[in-house]
């Protein structure tokens, strides 16, 4: 059975060929245009949109679909060409845009793509609004323009140069190319390589480029985890580099590999990041539940405090905003610093780690063991929303001794651990993710899990 089109608070998501076509971008384009213009109903000017793409093949064909359904109700589309997920938030910025749009799928492999969804502010529409536009597509309820008012097209290539100069203002430029690092980048044909390699060249680097080329055929998995980075772990050992850095297609999320070619997990991505920030600045972090616990070590050690919220790149962002957060993102290698943009971003992941190493003088394997670390383990199940209510109303009995936070499914946090039980918003799937110091205990609590589930499920 074909996979159906998902439609979430990012966007939409499908197989090209299967599900998602052009005409269906078309009408999602004319969909979120028209909800745009109801939002922006004050404005007298023409809204502008900006749309980027990740190197996929078949990005060029659902960009252009979308922006005629854009300039088809009536929106001025300037086109990125191929750009990263945070370059087109630089640029929404930039350009005064009232939304923007992004061709990826992000890790998801080739045969995939989406378009991402972005409002005037960076981020992704809150669930409500996201709602309206989804309606909107389906009801085809439109509000077309005539051939006067219609939305014109224009290109611009100024996202690398824009996207860059945000990212060095937050490092010290000339102290880490005193270091004339030597890193391998792999970017796996997607967005990132080309305005990675400038960023690199900038900061002084010697930079050994793989998978650079962004032709969207991706040299291995895209998403950047330990069994599919072994490519990378090899030529940092070869060449022996300082460090490795892997990003996705859409080059929001960034794993890095040590000195010594070990895959260190993306956790500490935003580990490492965090330790630069909060050595420098005082405030608070925000991190979605899923996000390992050495974010708040970090913070605490510096007197600061970390602001937990639902999974979702917006929910960290909205709380960003609200709290006036110094760093934010999520374990999967997401880094958000709002110097730069409300996104998820691997060029100020890359900065602040390079930044971190300068100061420091260490190497990437003593920053992390200063770090020390968790075992943290995933399990995914199937379980319909009846099912999963009845796991997590089991669990609170379970767990009642654990300080519980019910934002997004149920965390429980014990002193020596926590575990988070949530459904997916996409599919019929419940996660569990556990994590503490000692893996017995991080195992224990997995096995009660696995017990609920046995009396639940069967
Ligand atoms: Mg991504």
């Amino acid at each position: 059975m074909a996979e159906q089109l998902i439609i979430s608070v990012s966007g939409m998501r499908g197989i090209v060929g299967e599900n998602l076509s052009a005409p269906v971008a078309a009408e999602y384009g004319c969909a979120f245009g028209t909800f745009l213009k109801n939002k922006h109903s004050s404005k007298k000017e023409k809204l502008t949109v900006c749309i980027a793409r990740d190197s996929r093949p078949s990005g060029q064909m659902l960009g252009s679909a979308v922006a005629a359904g854009l300039c088809a109700v009536g929106i001025d589309v300037v086109d990125l060409g191929i750009t990263t997920t945070p370059g087109a938030g630089v640029m929404l910025s930039e350009l005064g845009c009232a939304g923007g749009v992004v061709i990826t799928a992000s890790h998801n492999p080739i045969g995939y793509n989406g378009i991402k969804l972005l409002l005037d502010n960076g981020v992704a529409p809150p669930p409500s609004q996201a709602e309206q536009i989804r309606r909107c597509f389906f009801d085809k309820d439109f509000a077309p323009a005539d051939s006067v008012n219609c939305g014109k097209l224009t290109f611009n290539d100024q996202t690398d140069a824009a996207h860059i100069a945000k990212v060095l203002a937050i490092v010290d430029r000339e102290a880490i190319a005193a270091r004339n690092f030597k890193v391998v980048l792999d970017s796996v044909n997607g967005a990132g390589g080309r305005v990675t390699k400038k960023l690199l060249a900038e900061l002084g680097c010697e930079v050994i480029a793989i998978n650079d080329e962004p032709t969207g055929m991706f040299a291995h998995k895209p998403e950047p985890t330990a069994e599919n980075l072994t490519g990378l772990c090899e030529v940092v050992k070869t060449k022996s580099a300082v460090i490795g850095f892997a990003q996705d297609p859409d080059a929001d999320r960034l794993a890095i590999v040590d000195e010594n070619g070990t895959y260190i997990g993306e956790e500490y991505t935003l580990a490492l990041a965090a330790k630069y920030i909060f050595s420098k600045r005082s405030g608070s972090a925000a991190a979605n539940l899923s996000t390992s616990r050495m974010i708040d070590d970090i913070a605490e050690q510096a007197g600061g405090q970390v602001v937990r919220t639902a999974v979702g790149e917006a929910n960290v962002a909205a709380a960003m905003f609200e709290h006036d957060c110094i760093i934010g993102g999520e374990g999967n290698g997401g880094v958000i610093d709002l110097r730069v943009g409300p996104v998820r971003n691997s060029l100020v992941g890359i900065a602040l780690v390079l930044q971190l190493m300068t100061e420091t003088g260490k190497t990437v394997s003593q920053l992390v063991g200063e770090i020390g670390g968790y075992h943290m383990t995933k399990e995914k199940f199937t379980a319909e929303q009846n099912h999963a209510q009845q796991i997590l109303d089991l669990a609170k009995k379970a767990f009642a001794e654990a300080k519980l936070d019910t934002t997004d499914g149920c965390r429980f946090d014990f002193d020596d651990g926590w575990l988070h039980l949530r459904t997916s918003n996409t599919e019929p799937v419940m996660r569990a993710i556990v994590e503490a110091k000692d893996p017995r205990a991080a195992r224990e609590y997995l096995n009660a899990v696995s017990k609920i589930r046995m009396k639940v499920l069967g």
